[in-house]
């Protein structure tokens, strides 16, 4: 287990934390603590997760995939949508779940009239279920997660297409001919890249085994004291270390990252405690986001 680097943009403004860590081609830049502040975003893939706030360098991305509406993971929207228009950037894309689109849209027009700035940008909702094309290699799509206002989670896939075993070894015009005579040659094969549950009690990671396939895990941990109940925990539609640790041999991904611990603890006291429990196997690729 090692812990992620600190990261300073290097731009001209530094105004908000970003930890970051590399795997398997994936960059993964963030920040998250229950009721501070949550955003992360991969820049290969151009696309975020949450803006509780918005550090100056995370402009650049374009699309943007909102879990719920608690502030430490909307509050910079509007910022965030501003800032872009004032930058002179194409409008971004935004996702919310559907519950909340009507109330985003409108705090976004009423911000329009406070700050008196257009607030130009493409909101969708968003449900369970459903699937977002990026791009012909990649696609989003979401799960239900179990937090105490709606809220999904998102995996990220990488799609490709595969010729069909029956078709395998056979020489390249011949798949050729068989591809213009209107035979599906190949079919589809997707592979979690990334797994992003924002806050969710355990049964939402158990709703989707996407969540366990990733390459890279994305995972809120709020609490980990033995003393804190779990029960009241779950109620508020959050995880406990247990909850990770009952659940060691279901992890196939390559990275896990917990994140979203409460303010209560020391960045120490999360090391300690984490450190003692996870056993091999699973320590190794957990990364503590503190
Ligand atoms: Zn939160
Ligand atoms: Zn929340």
């Amino acid at each position: 287990m090692s812990d992620p680097e600190k990261k300073n943009g290097g731009g001209p403004v530094d105004n908000a934390p970003i930890l970051s860590c590399h795997h398997d081609g994936l960059t993964i830049e963030g920040y998250s603590r229950a009721a501070v502040q949550t955003y992360w975003r991969i820049p290969e893939l151009k696309i975020g997760f949450d803006l509780g706030a918005q550090p100056w360098d995370f402009m650049g991305t374009p699309t943007w995939f909102m879990t719920h509406t608690h502030l430490d993971h909307i509050a910079a929207l509007p910022v965030y949508v501003a800032r872009r228009r004032m930058m002179r950037m194409e409008p971004p894309v935004i996702y919310v779940p559907n519950e909340a689109v009507e109330d985003v849209r409108r705090l976004l027009l009423l911000f329009q009239r406070l700050d008196r700035g257009r607030m130009l940008c493409q909101l969708n909702g968003i449900a369970a279920g459903d699937e977002v094309e990026l791009s012909r290699e990649l696609v989003v799509t979401t799960f239900a997660t179990t937090h105490t206002i709606p809220s999904v989670g998102y995996i990220v896939w990488d799609r490709r297409n595969k010729l069909k075993e029956e078709y395998q070894g056979l020489p390249g015009e011949r798949i050729r001919d068989l591809r213009l005579s209107g035979v599906a040659v190949t079919r589809e094969v997707r592979l979690p890249l990334v797994a992003y549950t924002g806050d969710t009690s355990p049964a939402g990671l158990d709703n989707c085994p996407a969540v366990y396939e990733a390459k890279v895990l994305i995972t809120e941990l709020s609490f980990i004291r033995a003393s804190h109940r779990r029960e009241k925990i779950h109620k508020f539609g959050h995880m406990h270390l247990d909850d990770l640790l009952e659940r060691a041999d279901r992890f196939k991904n390559g990275l896990i990252i917990c994140a979203h611990f409460s303010t209560r603890y020391h960045p120490q006291e999360v090391r300690r405690l984490v450190e003692a429990k996870l056993p091999p196997g699973l320590r190794e690729r957990v990364k503590l986001w503190i």
